[in-house]
């Protein structure tokens, strides 16, 4: 016996016969004698319609920056969890299955005030482990919870990955169960790359490290959770027959594990390629080399909250001027040259310049830490390709090459295959 935490995407719930189906997958797992809880998300769709009503809303007469108050927008997106819960726990009773829908707040799930985007902060999960041994499953609502001022709260745009994990961590489940429209992590964008692999395991920094790129299977926040609490989180398909052979295995069912390093046995240099489009580059020139000026550089961009990327400094020929190169997302580049343009006196640059529609593609791999020669792998494949490459920065598992956006598919799938992650 094992205690399970089963979550479903919008997706995997999108209409009745989908939530019946859902259904079916939570039967297998409780017939297997295990314990279960679920957590849902809402509708596909339903949080972006719910997230248009409240900003077709009229205005607060005389608001500048927020638009609508941000605890009545909990109110009103977290409403979407709230139905399929409930759908579930029927579907479940209709099945002869012992299932209670939960709210965040009668759990409690206590957040932040973070309205909006809040953070978990504690669960009791004493009320739904009891449940849970006395064989009722649980049917979470995800996304929400209950923050200190006693209202209704909600994590952020995909927050119910994180519901999962963090309920997952706190009822000390074996495994966390993410059921979505697709069976697991890839090596790289199988869209891109058709070779793509689905790998077994994947380490917790390394899916951290493909999420923060923009593998959109998970959260980031979800990740980090995972990685924090060494919850094991396993990203399968909800579309397959839950009847299929080997769904209900416990040990190794269809699907990506993401688990700690040292569950991984085979340990690849490499595991994945990912990527991340619409950078920009934006360079300031004949800087004064001198004690803080990085600071003010990037003092005044964090606090306009502009998530600046890699940071290329050249070091000066003369002791007295040098560049300074940085990426952010294209979408803050007008921003940034503003608050750049603020603080120029400050700073004391000659030019800046700027260049979007960037791409950013990634190596990542845990086995880098103990080899040689795997940045150069990359450098010389796409040397050979004749792909030129605009900035460079790494960490102990990743290797970020920036380029011009025209190539990043030929560099994803020149990577791929460099490191020979297109061979099982
Ligand atoms: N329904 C929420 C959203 O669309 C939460 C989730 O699905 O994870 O962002
Ligand atoms: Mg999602």
């Amino acid at each position: 016996m094992a205690r399970i935490v089963m979550k479903f995407g919008g997706t995997s719930v999108a209409d009745l016969d989908r939530i019946r189906n859902v259904a079916r997958h939570v039967k297998r797992e409780v017939d297997a004698g295990h314990e279960v809880a679920v957590v849902v998300s809402a509708m596909s769709g339903k949080t972006n319609e719910l997230v248009g009503w409240v900003q077709n809303m009229p205005k607060v007469a005389g608001a500048n920056h927020s638009i609508y108050d941000a605890r009545e927008y909990d109110a009103i997106v977290a409403s979407g969890e709230q139905v399929t819960s409930g759908l579930l726990a029927i579907a479940l009773q209709a099945m002869g299955i012992n299932a209670r829908s939960w709210q965040g707040w009668q759990i409690p799930i206590r957040t932040d005030n973070a309205h909006g985007a809040a953070r978990i902060l504690e669960i009791e999960g004493e009320d739904i482990i009891r449940r849970m041994q006395e064989g009722q499953v649980a049917v979470v609502a995800g996304f929400q919870g209950l923050g200190p001022d006693n209202r209704l709260s909600t994590l952020g745009r995909g927050g119910s990955d994180t519901s999962a994990v963090a309920i997952a961590a706190a009822v000390k489940a074996d495994r966390c169960d993410i059921y979505t429209d697709v069976d697991g992590v890839y090596t790289t964008d199988p869209r891109i790359e058709p070779k793509a692999r689905r790998l077994k395991k994947i380490a917790f920094e390394e899916m951290l490290e493909m999420a923060s790129l923009g593998a959109k299977v998970l959260q980031v926040r979800s990740v980090e959770l995972a990685m924090v609490f060494k919850v094991r989180t396993f990203v399968r398909s909800s579309f397959e027959d839950p009847d299929a052979p080997g769904m209900g295995d416990l040990l190794n069912p269809p699907g990506t594990l993401i688990c700690d390093e040292e569950e991984i046995v085979e340990q690849e240099v490499v595991t994945g390629i990912a990527y991340a489009k619409d950078e920009a580059q934006i360079s300031l020139r004949r800087l004064a080399d001198r004690p803080g000026v990085s600071a003010a550089i990037f003092g005044p961009l964090a606090e306009s909250h502009i998530n600046v990327d890699m940071i290329v400094q050249n070091i000066s020929e003369d002791g007295s001027k040098t560049d300074m190169t940085f990426t952010v997302p294209s979408g803050d580049v007008e921003k940034a040259l503003r608050v750049l343009g603020e603080n120029k006196d400050k700073i004391g640059y000659d030019v800046v310049q700027n260049e979007s529609g960037l791409v950013k593609v990634s190596v990542i791999g845990i086995g880098m830490r103990s080899h040689a020669g795997v940045a150069a792998t990359a450098f010389q494949a796409l040397a050979e390709k004749g792909i030129n490459i605009k900035a460079i920065t790494t960490s102990e598992i990743k290797i970020s090459i920036l380029i011009d956006g025209p190539y990043a598919e030929l560099a994803v799938r020149t990577l791929h295959s460099c490191y020979g992650l297109d061979k099982s």
